[in-house]
């Protein structure tokens, strides 16, 4: 990835730092995006720049098209124009669909979903003009198959891993690829807050929850690590994947082979 330009949403925390740390390490200069702590914030681009890599920062709200846009012109302003994009920002909420409530709804598809359109419509273009791209969209084992409690984010999922085969056949003979990633389970902060949901949406603790809940939804009863997802990323950016496009590529411990 030396000297390509990447945009990863939601790059603050989890797996999306993990793909921003990984991208810096193969030689890409990296866009990163996300809330949290602004002295957090700079300690991250501060050590990522370190390496050597232009890094920048910008906080556009993914629900919110007009941030979206003026993320993209920064990317292309402060680092180039776009070789990769990753949309990776994502939330949860669990509850039953009778008690969930509306707002929460279409706050998770904005971030989840929609954010991908917009973020696509902003730079694919570009991809093809220049015949050549990766679109990376992180999905879910929930893109594939569901779980109750969690209506809005299984839709969203699934939705965004019917957007990845749509623009993978529009690309399709323009270089640019695109494909959705669909870990299982990783401990990252968003499932930390899905463990203390779950145990109160069930009425268990939350130990019993990550032994009868989450892990017993994967055959191999181990978490993904953030490193894992972040290579097969790096992968996908790689000229090898350069016939892979369309896909949606389980990481998930076995989850959806049973
Ligand atoms: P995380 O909570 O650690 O990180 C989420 C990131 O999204 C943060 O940087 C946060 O600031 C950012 N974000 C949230 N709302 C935003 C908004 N409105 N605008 C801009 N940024 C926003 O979560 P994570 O586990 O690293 O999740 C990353 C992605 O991976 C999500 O799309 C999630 O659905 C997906 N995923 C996670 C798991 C898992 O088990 N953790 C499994 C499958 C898929």
């Amino acid at each position: 990835m030396r000297g390509k330009v990447a945009i990863v949403t939601g790059s603050t925390s989890g797996i999306g730092l993990g793909m921003a740390e990984a991208f810096v390490a193969a030689g890409a200069h990296v866009m990163l995006n996300g809330f949290g702590d602004p002295g957090e914030i700079e300690k991250i681009e501060r050590r990522l720049s370190a390496q050597g890599a232009r890094v920048s920062y910008n906080g556009a709200d993914m629900t919110k098209p007009a941030e979206i846009d003026a993320l993209v012109e920064a990317t292309r302003k402060e680092l180039g124009p776009i070789d990769v994009l990753v949309n990776n920002a994502g939330v949860q909420h669990v509850a039953a669909i009778e008690d969930f409530p509306a707002a929460k709804w279409d706050r998770i598809i904005a971030i989840n979903l929609t954010s991908a359109f917009h973020t696509i419509h902003a730079t694919i273009k570009e991809m093809k003009d220049r015949k050549s791209g990766r679109i990376i969209n992180i999905a879910s084992a929930h893109g594939l198959v569901a779980s109750p409690f969690k209506s809005a984010y299984v839709a969203a999922k699934h939705g965004i891993v019917g957007l990845t085969k749509a623009v993978a056949l529009e690309a399709a003979q323009s270089g640019v690829t695109c494909n959705a990633i669909c870990p299982g389970y990783v401990h990252t902060p968003l499932v930390d807050g899905q463990i203390e949901d779950q145990a109160r949406a069930r009425g268990i603790s939350e130990e019993e929850v990550v032994k009868t809940v989450i892990l017993a939804a994967q055959p191999t009863k181990q978490f993904i690590t953030v490193e894992q997802i972040a290579s097969l990323a790096v992968y996908l950016c790689s000229d090898a994947a350069a016939q892979i496009t369309g896909a949606a590529l389980s990481i998930d411990g076995g989850w959806v082979a049973e």
